[in-house]
């Protein structure tokens, strides 16, 4: 079996399983050739995401189609504010380049909506750190943005970025992405630098401000983000709409990649707030805007519906105890909703994964049957299934079958356990990646295309570690890293302590910081560390080093135990072999990205 740390390999060199009949060797030689194709819809959606800068009354303009998300500008009397930056600093330049072509007038604010990355990472391509310092741009975001920041882009950040690839489709490549969007934007760009500064302004509820001459009002709207904030322009009645109603798709009640519970009832309460403007224009931060009180009414009436109607039927169906699996199976659209296109047609987000996660968030992970209390392990289940089923032949013939039946699921469900069981085992990966091709093709939801793709690739032998060094990660920005507090690193280092290692522990080491006035005392207790405030009482070591030899640290361009050896991390009494042995205590970050599937 291989060892899941040390796996890479890429299609030509996977280790195959030993073939032990004339049937098994039969498999082992066979080919699956399923051809790359766009469901047809998901295809048209595209013409969506057409790069443009669509005029929207006198003074908004919205660029759609640069990035996973647009950016707004509303042109005031002497400056212009910008709503989203973007991904990336490249399209936010490019979008740059295109809103001079319309004013000079230089940016005087800077809206994040969220703390999504496709909403921030362009902020220097309209403002720089030098603007924001002296005070020449603001930059608003709703209260709790930047800790949302900080458990996105530190916190969770290797299990996210890991599937915040696969959900984007970022491994993809050739005809499997030719012609593709991501149902709420277009593809994202491979190579791009992210860039980030933090806010300068920020309110929890709402927010009334004139900048360069135009009445703003802010006002926070939980729904695609727990941070989410609206803009309306009352002189114009345009509702910038953020990501309350983000593009024209279902909602991501729930995204495949994670995200802590996006409560459905806090959302279309937030849609029933923006109705009440009675705005004449809408502008959400994915899509096309929309033109009309009448139609934005509509369309903000049959979202909120939507949304509750998969709610309040989920809950209903969880009351008479229903179970996630029996909930996705009853819970559709009625057809007056389902037929609102292209709105609520499931490019991005979909019902039945919603209905998932609002069971979820009410009950948690447990449906009552305390068979799930101590499962088998997955191996063993895995070794025991096939065994009862007729053992690794059978078992495959029976999914090759199935795969040829076109009953995919069940296919890719027995090549699941031959997989558990050895992942070693090629004509069981192979036979998966193709069922799963084949059910990534045919959907109308990007995001499950990408997942189902995404994971083919990892079942052929995806060469991560190739992947890894190709591309430049832009999910941490150097400029986050630079722009947090070292409390940030501390806490983030509190979750890559080796428990194992330390339950016969117990140190106290001082941190401190001098460039920027911080101070810690870092707490290893039995396996716990805890990042203390309150400097007091003795420590059994004290580093020294400045946030900048810090940053240089996170980003890679300096080791903890060079800097420790050079003096610029400097240890109390000279202990540095007490500091090597603290550092010790935590893992190491990640060399390559985390594989999903062949687990
Ligand atoms: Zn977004």
């Amino acid at each position: 079996m291989l060892n899941r740390r040390n796996f890479l390999g890429s299609a030509t060199t996977l280790p195959f399983a030993a073939a032990s009949s004339p049937a098994a060797e039969a498999a082992m030689n066979r080919s699956y050739d399923v051809k790359a194709e766009i469901n047809p819809e998901l295809k048209a959606h595209g013409a969506i995401f057409e790069r443009k800068i669509h005029r929207i009354g006198d003074n908004v303009y919205s660029a759609v189609g640069w990035s996973g998300c647009n950016t707004i500008a509303v042109v005031g009397s002497d400056g212009i504010i910008i709503v989203d930056t973007g991904t990336d600093l490249q399209s936010a330049q490019e979008v740059a380049t295109e809103l001079r072509k319309m004013t000079d007038k230089p940016a005087r604010a800077i809206i994040y909506t969220c703390f999504h990355l496709d909403h921030i990472g362009g902020v220097k391509g309209f403002a720089s750190d030098a603007d924001v310092k002296q005070g020449r741009v603001a930059i608003i975001a709703h209260e709790t943005f930047l800790a949302n920041v900080i458990r996105q882009g530190r916190t969770i950040a290797p299990a996210l970025g890991a599937r915040t690839a696969y959900n984007f489709g970022n491994f993809l490549e050739g005809a499997d992405i030719e012609g593709m969007n991501n149902g709420t934007g277009p593809l994202p760009r491979r190579n791009v630098k992210a860039s980030f500064i933090a806010p300068t302004m920020t309110f929890a509820k709402t927010l009334d401000i004139t900048i360069a001459g135009i009445a703003m009002h802010l006002v926070h709207v939980p729904s695609e983000a727990a941070d989410e904030i609206a803009v309306f322009l009352p002189e114009s009645r345009t509702l910038l709409s953020s990501e309350v109603i983000p593009a024209q798709h279902f909602p991501a009640l729930h995204p495949l990649r994670g995200e802590a519970y996006r409560d459905p009832v806090a959302w279309y309460r937030s849609i029933d707030l923006l109705r009440g403007f009675k705005a004449a224009a809408m502008v959400p931060s994915h899509g096309l805007p929309v033109i009309g009180e009448d139609k934005v009414e509509e369309v903000l009436r049959n979202y909120r519906d939507a949304i509750q109607f998969v709610h309040d039927q989920t809950v209903r169906h969880m009351n008479k105890a229903l179970v996630p699996d029996e909930l996705a199976e009853t819970i559709r659209l009625p057809p007056h909703l389902a037929d609102y296109k292209p709105w609520l047609q499931e490019f991005f987000g979909s019902v039945s994964q919603s209905v998932r996660a609002i069971y979820q968030g009410y009950l948690g992970w447990f449906e009552g049957d305390p068979i799930a209390l101590a499962p088998l392990p997955r191996v063993e289940r895995a070794r025991r299934e096939i065994d009862a089923m007729g053992g690794r032949e059978r078992v495959l013939a029976v999914a090759q079958t199935a795969f040829d039946d076109a009953d995919l699921q069940w296919s890719a469900e027995l090549a699941t356990r031959l997989i558990r069981a050895d992942r070693s085992d090629t004509a069981a990966r192979q036979l998966k990646a193709a069922a799963f091709r084949r059910l990534g093709y045919a959907q109308i939801n990007a995001t499950w295309r990408n997942w189902y793709l995404s994971a083919a690739r990892e079942l052929e032998g995806f060469d991560f570690v190739a992947y890894a060094r190709n591309n430049v990660a832009a999910f941490v920005s150097p400029d986050l890293i630079m722009a947090l507090p070292a409390k940030a690193f501390l806490e983030t280092l509190t979750t890559r302590l080796k428990a194992e290692d330390t339950l016969e522990v117990t140190m106290t080491v001082g941190f401190s910081f001098p460039d920027v006035g911080e101070a810690y005392y870092f707490r290893l207790r039995r396996g716990v560390a805890e990042v203390d405030e309150n400097l007091a009482g003795a420590t059994d070591l004290t580093l020294t080093l400045d946030k900048a030899v810090l940053d240089r640290i996170q980003l890679g361009q300096l080791t903890m135990r060079n800097a420790i050896e050079s003096g610029l991390v400097k240890a109390s009494q000279g202990a540095a072999p007490d500091a090597f042995r603290f550092f010790g205590y935590f893992e190491a970050p990640l060399a390559t990205p985390i594989q999903l599937v062949t687990r």
